[in-house]
């Protein structure tokens, strides 16, 4: 189940872009250098997408190369430099796509204004994923994280 949600989830972001042109040829692609800092899987990602050709998981992290085949990339570097915001309100569920605070060292356009596109289909595709309770529970707990980290960075700006 979560599998078939995480597969539609990813394919939903797989071929968007934050900006028109290809933004990777404005900075030297820095997000992409297989530094080893790695970028968060979703839980069950691992066994939802093969992604060993190009990297290695470590406590839920995936370490790439630098390289990777796009389609099987994880979805936190599809989403790139945004993250689903997920609020339960009343019962009702409400998804909003930020920018990632936590991208701006790394990122030129962590606070800019991305395509409105872009920002749909991040929305629409964590709504996919908010159907799997887990995923739902995991996406909420990052939503908290998040808002943390504005909180205290608005404190010290
Ligand atoms: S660091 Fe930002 S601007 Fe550069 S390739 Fe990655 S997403 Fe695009
Ligand atoms: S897995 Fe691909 S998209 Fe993600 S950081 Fe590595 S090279 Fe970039």
């Amino acid at each position: 189940m979560s599998r078939e949600i995480i597969l539609r989830a990813k394919s939903m972001v797989a071929s968007v872009t934050p900006l028109p042109s290809d933004c990777g040829k404005l900075c030297g692609a820095r997000c992409c250098t297989g530094d080893g800092l790695g970028m968060e899987l979703l839980p069950g990602e691992t066994e939802a997408c093969g992604m060993s050709g190009f990297g290695s998981v470590e406590n839920g992290i995936f370490v790439c190369r630098g390289s990777c085949d796009r389609k099987q990339r994880p979805y936190a570097c599809m989403i790139f430099p945004m993250v689903p915001l997920v609020f339960e309100e009343n019962g009702r569920l409400r998804i909003e796509a930020a920018n990632d605070l936590r991208a701006v060292p790394v990122c030129p356009i962590a606070k800019a204004k991305l395509l409105p596109s872009f920002a749909a289909a991040v929305r629409r595709s964590a709504a996919v994923l908010c159907e799997s309770a887990a995923l739902r529970e995991y996406l909420s707990e990052k939503t908290e994280e998040y808002l943390e980290i504005k909180q205290l960075s608005n404190l010290l700006n």
